[in-house]
């Protein structure tokens, strides 16, 4: 297929437009590269801004971050249309009231994870956070590993090994860092959890902003493993949507307004 989404032709496509309620997003690499919204997903999130929730692994931001890009391009969406997995990772730990918590994450995500009530660390911690932590270091790594020897459990954004960056590069994820971490411990010993895609977590929360179930929406995203696989374990349909694929979005666009 010259377009390269598999498994569903241009027919399919807007046939699906026309049946569905309501839209899951991917956003690196689908909507945005480094955060610069590609204009035909733009235009496809201003025309369907009321139907429409984006799940992104994505650990570095909020949801606050993403709407003043939103907005920016004229788009009106609300915060809880905004699932993110780092969000997510960080409100899971608060689940587990009075621990000791480590962020690996950026300095703004520990604000936020402070500002959420967690009891924050960077010692001996209960529950390492693992975000995409782009100050990551031998020392940090060096703690982390020792407090999950010691028994602590381990919340994980997300699994993705990179997403893509600008001129065809790539930056490397929180499931890089995960690596490093698994590398220096007995990974069957340790309590895992993964929040972000493939897993069920962000898709599900999506549907309940957009109060509607997983058969009623279509998922857009870029990555065949954890977008479209995530998506067709809940039953939902999934079609794979890039910011080189702009023809999906405009099959989309053109059904919304036929
Ligand atoms: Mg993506």
């Amino acid at each position: 297929m010259a377009h390269g989404f598999a498994p569903f032709g241009a027919d399919d496509v807007a046939a699906i437009a026309r049946s569905t309620r309501g839209y899951l997003m991917d956003w690196d690499g689908c909507c945005a590269i480094e955060n610069t919204l590609s204009p035909v997903a733009a235009r496809f999130l201003k025309a369907n801004h009321d139907c429409v929730a984006i799940v992104s692994n994505n650990s570095t931001q909020t949801p606050q971050d993403f709407l003043e890009i939103l907005s920016t391009a004229g788009i009106d969406m609300q915060a809880e249309q905004i699932i993110l997995a780092g969000m997510e990772a960080i409100y899971t730990a608060g689940k587990y009231v009075g621990s000791q918590v480590m962020v690996m994450g950026d300095p703004h995500m520990r604000g936020i994870a402070h500002n959420a009530g967690l009891q924050l660390t960077q010692e001996e911690a209960d529950i390492i956070v693992l975000l995409r932590d782009t100050r990551f270091t031998y020392r940090r790594l060096e703690r982390a590993v020792n407090s999950l020897r010691q028994g602590a459990r381990l919340i994980v954004a997300n699994p993705d090994l990179t997403h893509p960056g600008r001129n065809g590069h790539v930056k490397p994820e929180t499931g890089a860092l995960l690596a490093a971490l698994k590398a220096c411990i007995d990974p069957d010993a340790a309590e895992i959890e993964i929040i972000g895609k493939p897993g069920p977590h962000l898709f599900l929360k999506g549907c309940k902003a957009l109060g509607l179930s997983p058969s009623q929406v279509v998922m857009l995203g870029d990555n065949p493993a954890t977008d479209l696989a995530g998506a067709k374990a809940l039953g939902m349909k999934a079609i794979l949507t890039s910011t080189d694929t702009p023809e999906i979005f405009e099959i989309l666009l053109r059904e919304r307004s036929a």
